[in-house]
C-alpha cells in the first residue's frame, strides 16, 4: 500500500463530512504512484465533464480526454467511466476512444474484453414511465425529458423554480415504478434508473477484471449517484475524490473537474519523471486543487 495512503486518522471510516456544516472536511487527493497499482474510475458529468444546462450541451474537453488516454497507457489500461449516461453515450462524448465502462449507474457494464452487458428491463415499464415523466414536465414547462432506453430522467436545472414538485411527484411515481425502478436523485435530475443498479457494484465488478484486478481503486464523483462507489472504495483503501461541495464519504475533495485534470496532470507527470525526479515535479505544479472554493471547505484543505 502506498504510504500516503495511510496519513489519514480515519481510514477506514465511511462517515458522511458535510464541508458546509463546518465539520472538517476531504483533503485535496494525494499523488498516487507508481500508477501501475491503481485503478482508476471517472464519474462523467460534473467530474470529467463540467455541468451544462442540458444534458446534450455537457463536453468533456479535449484536454482531459488526452490526460486520460496518457493515464491509460500509464496504468496498463485500468481505466474505466462510471456514469449515469447510456454506454453510447459515454462512447459518443470519449470517441473515437472506448473505454471500459459502467452506464446506467452500473445497469451496462463494460469490461476490458468489450463486452457489453445490458440489463434487462421490460419495455412497457420504461414507455409508462417515459409517458408519466412527459406529463409531468409539461405541467412543468423548462423542464426536461431524457428517455436512456433502460431508465428515464426528468432535468430541471433550466427550471429550478419546479424543484419541490417534481421532487415529490416523482416520489409517487418511484413508489408506483418500485418493482422495476430505483429513484436516483441528483444534481438538479432525478432518475429512474434499473433496480439494483448502482456504481459501487459496478466498481467491484471491475476488480474483478484480469487488467483491474489486485489494484487499489481511485473513484472521482462529484454526486450522490458517487456515494456507494466512494464506500466501496474506501473500504478497499483506496481513493475517494469528491468533485465540488457536499456532504460526502469521501476521503479526498476537489474543486472543480478542472482541478481534477490539473491533479491528474501532476499525477502523470510525476509517474512518467520516475520516482527520483517527483520531487522537482511536485514542487514546479504547486498546489493541485482549485482556486474557485468549495462551500466552506477550509482553505488550507482545498488549497490556492
Ligand atoms: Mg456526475
Amino acid at each position: 500500500m502506498n504510504s500516503v495512503l495511510q496519513t489519514r486518522a480515519d481510514s477506514t471510516s465511511d462517515t458522511i463530512v458535510s464541508p458546509r456544516a463546518g465539520l472538517p472536511g476531504p483533503m485535496p487527493p494525494p499523488r498516487v504512484c507508481p500508477l501501475e497499482k491503481f485503478a482508476f474510475f471517472f464519474d462523467l458529468d460534473g467530474t470529467l465533464a463540467p455541468i451544462a444546462a442540458t444534458p446534450d450541451a455537457a463536453a468533456i474537453p479535449p484536454h482531459t480526454l488526452d490526460l486520460l488516454k496518457r493515464l491509460y497507457d500509464a496504468c496498463a489500461g485500468a481505466v474505466a467511466i462510471v456514469s449515469g449516461r447510456t454506454a453510447e453515450r459515454i462512447d459518443a462524448m470519449t470517441s473515437p476512444f472506448r473505454w471500459p465502462l459502467a452506464g446506467l449507474h452500473g445497469a451496462q457494464w463494460r469490461g476490458s474484453d468489450g463486452t457489453l452487458d445490458e440489463p434487462f428491463v421490460p419495455v412497457e415499464p420504461v414507455a409508462a414511465l417515459h409517458r408519466a415523466l412527459v406529463r409531468l414536465a409539461t405541467r412543468h414547462p423548462g423542464s426536461l425529458v431524457e428517455h436512456k432506453r433502460f431508465s428515464v430522467a426528468i432535468h430541471f436545472r433550466t427550471a429550478p423554480e419546479h424543484e419541490t414538485a417534481i421532487l415529490a411527484a416523482t416520489q409517487e411515481l418511484a413508489a408506483e415504478f418500485a418493482d422495476v425502478f430505483t429513484l436516483q436523485p441528483g444534481k438538479m435530475v432525478v432518475e429512474f434508473k434499473p433496480k439494483g443498479a448502482n456504481k459501487g457494484e459496478a466498481l467491484e465488478r471491475f476488480l474483478h477484471d484480469p487488467v483491474f484486478a489486485g489494484r487499489t481503486p481511485v473513484m472521482a464523483g462529484d454526486d450522490d449517484t458517487d456515494e456507494c462507489a466512494f464506500g466501496v472504495t474506501n473500504r478497499l483503501q483506496g481513493i475517494s475524490i469528491r468533485i465540488g461541495p457536499g456532504p460526502t464519504k469521501a476521503r479526498y475533495c476537489l474543486g472543480s473537474p478542472q482541478a481534477l485534470a490539473r491533479w491528474l496532470n501532476a499525477v502523470l507527470d510525476a509517474g512518467e519523471a520516475g520516482p527520483h525526479d517527483q520531487a522537482a515535479v511536485r514542487h514546479n505544479h504547486g498546489s493541485w486543487t482549485d482556486s474557485a472554493s468549495v462551500g466552506s471547505c477550509p482553505a488550507d484543505q482545498l488549497g490556492g
